[in-house]
């Protein structure tokens, strides 16, 4: 990924100050995925994380880790996994909990979304405090998912959410503030 195209990307990346409440910088993505070639940009950028490795199913969190994740299973000839928030999934299910800011949040995977030693790829738009990462992770480990690699189109170092992740696999990020 050249210096061209990330600047591209970061540049259509919308911050929008003091969303969804004050002092919250919130990275809107939207502009990313209505531009065709940003887009693209962004899909090459996470798919290269995991160049020549075999991806079998490809994790994608609720809401915006589902755009990024789909699109890269169709891409990646991988199947795509939804992991969403609690109450949203019709079949039997593993859920975890963790903490929010204010509160608790929990999400949940189908109990045979991923099969005893598949290889696993989660993504997501965004790190934050990384605790609906750690959670994704702990449903993965769950299921005995072999987790190759996680990455984030955007990472907020500053939240230090990388410390969460409790895996060997690599944590990648395209763009870090
Ligand atoms: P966290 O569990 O704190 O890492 O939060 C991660 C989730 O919250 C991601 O899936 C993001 O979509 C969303 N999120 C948190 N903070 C922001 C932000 N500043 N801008 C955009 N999305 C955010």
């Amino acid at each position: 990924m050249n210096d061209f195209s990330l600047k591209r990307l970061n540049d259509t990346i919308r911050d929008v100050p003091d969303f969804p409440k004050p002092g919250i910088l919130f990275k809107d993505i939207t502009p990313v995925l209505a531009d065709p070639e940003v887009f693209s940009i962004a899909l090459d950028a996470m798919e290269e994380k995991v160049t020549g490795q075999r991806i079998d199913k490809i994790i994608g969190i609720d809401a915006r880790g589902f755009i990024f994740g789909a699109a890269l299973a169709d891409r990646m000839k991988a199947g795509f996994i939804p992991l969403r928030k609690k109450g949203k999934l019709p079949y039997k299910s593993h859920e975890v909990s963790y903490s929010l800011e204010y509160g608790e949040a929990t999400i949940e995977i189908h109990e045979d979304a991923v099969s005893p030693g598949e290889r696993v790829y989660l993504v997501d738009d965004l790190l934050a405090t990384g605790g609906t990462a750690a959670a994704a992770i702990d449903l993965i480990g769950r299921l005995k998912g072999d987790l190759v690699a996680v990455t984030f189109l955007v990472e907020l170092a500053f939240l230090n959410g990388r410390e969460k992740m409790k895996t060997p696999a690599p944590v990648h990020s395209i763009l870090t503030y």
